[in-house]
């Protein structure tokens, strides 16, 4: 049986490698008929923020990652979130001290600084001495202690990452790192080898980070008696070829790009592929096909680079399929924020706009044409726009045709009528339709010509557009 986690530290906010770490593991999991499990890492208390399991479990479900087990839903291996999972760590590491894997380490700050000072890279056993008596003294007196590993000083350990291959540490070059903290928590090192094989992990799919420590892990696996889970190693999604795309990018979020007016899935089926190699040409994949494509063996060895004009395009796909209904209340609170309670027809904007935009933000310079012109002395009409070189229009030729633009708009066939006056006064009709919607909006962009904009404003504002242009002119 497949089973994968997901294991973030609630930080109250979830960086986009963070989410694709997610989707690997559920891909994987999906594409086994396994299980995917979501596990709160919250076991370094300084860092806990409120509210932050509440945007992990939200981003799953926009992204349409649903977890089969974990807070919330719960599952046979609970609890999900380490904090209250303390006193199994707790009887775990009693159990490493007592077959000589762990011990007890009364070392203050002062003596760690000290022995760093004096060139120490590495923690020096010194605790490990300590004869059981002195120990069982100093935990009476209620000295603060740590549990540390207790790794041999010599040797070395090998392991196969799915994506890295066979990867070799010394023992000299790992640290007796630290177990239990002096609050009585695991550190990551610790907790995640005991969840991961309680919780019956078949696969522990996580950032490259990891992938060096793990040979301490895999101590703590055989001191237990434990099989280890399989290792896939991620590479970390770049800004450029040097620096990690970072929380101070101040955009490297999910929720920031939901923010921008990216869609759910576009984000998900982009940074799929940001690291996996689906080995076909077709890049626009549901989730369906990405649980279908999805191998390990696509994993990239190489970190990519972030590109968020390829998301965009990707995007401006899916916004193209939605449905009328599906984008216009995608783009409403795209409305409230860059152009609301306006007196227009904002379902047909939405019509106007649903081929014009890649982002649902584009709708903020897309309908900066609706503010360009509204009779407003603070924004004068730019009477410039009338000129079209193509075109060859201008001022003047507004001027004469002001009146014939008006009668039009009343006429029952706008179009008919625009013809008719392109064909009374010899001019081409794209002369006509250039006056009349500059004429209409004061604006050299709009989604969509003269006739779109007076069903987008109305009759009425069309008019008495048309007519303050006429007393100006
Ligand atoms: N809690 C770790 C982190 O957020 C997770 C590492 C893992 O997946 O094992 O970095």
């Amino acid at each position: 049986m497949v089973r994968t986690r997901f294991a973030p530290s609630p930080t109250g906010y979830l960086h986009i490698g963070g989410l694709r770490t997610a989707l690997y593991a559920y891909l994987f999991a999906k594409k086994h008929g396994g299980k995917f499990i979501l596990r709160i890492e919250d076991t370094d208390q300084t860092r806990e923020v409120a509210g932050a399991v509440d945007v992990i479990i939200s981003a799953l479900d926009k992204a349409g990652m649903k977890y089969d087990e974990g807070p919330l839903v719960g599952g046979d291996y609970g609890p999900y979130i380490q904090s209250e999972r303390k006193q199994i760590y707790l009887d775990y590491a009693q159990k490493l001290i007592e077959s000589g894997d762990a011990y007890y380490c009364f070392c203050t700050k002062e003596r760690l600084t000290e022995m760093h000072e004096h060139g120490a890279t590495k923690y020096d056993k010194h605790c490990l001495r300590l004869s059981k008596a002195e120990i069982a003294e100093r935990i009476a007196r209620g000295e603060p202690y740590v549990i540390r590993q207790n790794i041999p000083e010599s040797g070395s350990s090998t392991y196969h990452d799915e994506v890295f291959g066979d990867i070799t540490v010394e023992f000299k070059d790992l640290e007796d790192n630290i177990l239990i903290k002096s609050d009585g928590m695991p550190t990551y090192n610790f907790a995640n080898v005991i969840d991961d094989h309680l919780m019956r992990v078949s696969h522990c799919i996580r950032g490259v980070e990891y992938l060096m420590s793990t040979p301490k892990y895999n101590l703590l696996y055989d001191a237990l008696g434990w099989e280890r889970p399989v290792y896939v190693h991620l590479q970390p999604i770049m800004r450029d070829a040097t620096h990690k795309l970072s929380k101070r990018d101040g955009d490297a979020g999910f929720e920031d790009f939901l923010a921008k007016g990216f869609l759910p899935h576009a984000i998900v089926n982009y940074i799929a592929l940001l690291g996996w190699n689906p080995k076909d040409n077709n890049e626009k994949l549901s989730m369906q096909e990405l649980v279908d494509k999805f191998s390990i063996e696509g994993l990239q060895k190489s970190s990519s680079i972030f590109d968020e004009t390829k998301m965009r395009w990707l995007n401006s796909l899916y916004i193209k399929e939605l449905s009328q209904a599906e984008f216009h209340a995608a783009a409403a609170p795209f409305y409230d924020k860059y152009c609301g309670g306006l007196n227009i027809d904002y379902e047909y904007l939405s019509e106007l706009l649903q081929p014009r935009v890649e982002i649902l933000s584009d709708i903020n310079e897309r309908t900066a044409f609706l503010t360009a012109f509204d009779g407003d002395a603070q924004k004068p009409f730019d009477f410039s726009l009338f000129v079209n070189k193509k075109w060859k229009t201008d001022e003047a030729m507004a001027k004469s045709l002001i009146d014939d633009c008006i009668a039009a708009t009343n006429a029952p066939d706008l179009n008919a009528a625009l013809d008719a006056l392109a064909e009374a006064r010899g001019l081409k009709k794209g002369q006509v339709l250039w006056i009349y919607r500059i004429a209409l909006t004061g604006a050299a962009a709009t989604p969509g010509g003269g006739a779109e904009m007076v069903k987008l404003f109305g009759k009425a504002e069309a008019l008495k557009r048309l007519e303050k242009v006429k007393s100006a002119l």
